[in-house]
């Protein structure tokens, strides 16, 4: 498969675009790739390929997403049902005089969209929340409770919308589906439209007298309690996906997912690089020069370290087995400790008397070095 482009540089448009900016750019770009007035080769697809980056960047979460953690992991975590799911079409098409709901379905036929899922989906919001835990919460694994507002179905009315007591019918317009069709003229021929029906606005029931509390919505905003079970190995920028845990819609709307997007805090003792752990430790000119053992922390405690004589400063010794879970596959990553060489500011007397010597000691090995090499 051919290597997918930006989305940005697909719709032309500077990484920190408007959501204006976006939508001009993908309407004119779908005016003139559009299947039904360019019928060359190659506009079908390029057509797709606008189409899935509007879909994506003007989607707050999934832009976020994208931009956070790049083509192939974003292409790794969607499929191209989840990009087009949600995406507002409809409303650009309606203005260009182009039935969307038929275009999508002759490209993207087969690829598991049912009709009329585009646009105005009955499916809830997918929601984001963001989930900071440490470093060693991030090494085991933790559960945690958090709390996140979302739609619900409204506890008076049990989603009904309809004030206790009174009754709910069936849309006598649309029988209950939600939705109308017209049959439309625009410049390039006869369209059927699909759009919500005017009667019910696309719920499909009729309510006599509204619920009080919701207003007759069916839903309210309330704060829900989940509890997130967070792997071992977690890095930042990984997302769990809680089906079902996101916004709720009324007339039997399956809900959208939560993403729990994980960060992990910085660490007062480590740098972590995937599975790998990084710190700097100090020692002494003897220590590099004569080798040393030295005690290290790490996450499961301090460990003791051999320095072999010789060691130069910023070299790097690895602490096998001492790094993050890994979080596919077994084993864990390494601990890398950079040793850095200490200089001493200050030195006592007896100190700068054995520094002088070993400095002549140095000077005469440097000076039958140097003589070997040629500047
Ligand atoms: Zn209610
Ligand atoms: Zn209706």
């Amino acid at each position: 498969m051919a290597q997918k482009r930006d989305y940005y540089e697909v719709l032309g448009v500077p990484k920190g675009s408007s959501k204006d900016q976006i939508k001009d750019a993908y309407r004119q770009l779908a005016l003139k790739y559009h299947p039904d007035r360019n019928k060359e080769a190659g506009a079908e697809e390029k057509f797709k390929e606008i189409s899935e980056a509007y879909a994506v960047l003007s989607d707050d979460q999934k832009r976020v997403q994208y931009d956070h953690l790049g083509h192939a992991s974003f292409d790794q975590r969607y499929s191209q049902e989840d990009i087009f799911r949600g995406a507002d079409f409809g409303s650009i098409f309606r203005d260009m005089g182009f039935d969307f709901g038929d275009i999508f379905g002759s490209i993207f036929g087969g690829s598991g969209f049912g009709g009329g899922r585009y646009g105005r989906s009955n499916r809830g919001e997918d929601i984001g929340y963001n989930l900071e835990i440490t470093l060693e919460e991030a090494a085991r694994g933790v559960e945690k409770e958090i709390q996140v507002p979302r739609t619900e179905k409204c506890d008076v009315c049990n989603g009904s919308g309809a004030k206790q007591g009174t009754n709910v019918s069936v849309c006598f317009k649309c029988h209950g589906a939600g939705k109308v069709q017209n049959m439309r003229q625009s410049g390039f021929g006869m369209f059927v439209q699909v759009t919500p029906c005017p009667q019910c606005r696309g719920r499909g029931r009729l309510v006599e007298s509204p619920c009080g509390n919701c207003s007759g919505s069916g839903l309210m905003r309330k704060k829900r309690k989940i509890t997130v079970k967070v792997p071992s190995g977690i890095d930042t920028g990984n997302q769990l996906r809680l089906r079902g845990e996101g916004e709720m819609v009324t007339s039997g709307g399956e809900p959208g997912d939560l993403y729990v997007i994980v960060h992990v805090a910085q660490h007062k003792l480590f740098v972590r690089d995937g599975d790998d752990l990084y710190r700097v430790e100090m020692i002494t000119f003897p220590q590099a020069v004569l080798g040393a053992e030295i005690s290290v922390p790490t996450l499961d405690g301090p460990a003791m370290v051999k320095i072999h004589s010789g060691t130069q400063h910023g070299e790097a010794i690895r602490v096998k087995g001492h790094g993050m879970p890994k979080m596919r596959g077994y084993g864990k990553g390494d601990l890398i400790v950079k040793v850095g060489i200490v200089i001493p500011e200050k030195i006592n007397s007896q100190q700068q008397a054995l520094i002088e010597q070993l400095a002549k000691e140095f000077n005469s090995e440097v000076t039958a070095k140097k003589s070997k090499f040629r500047l």
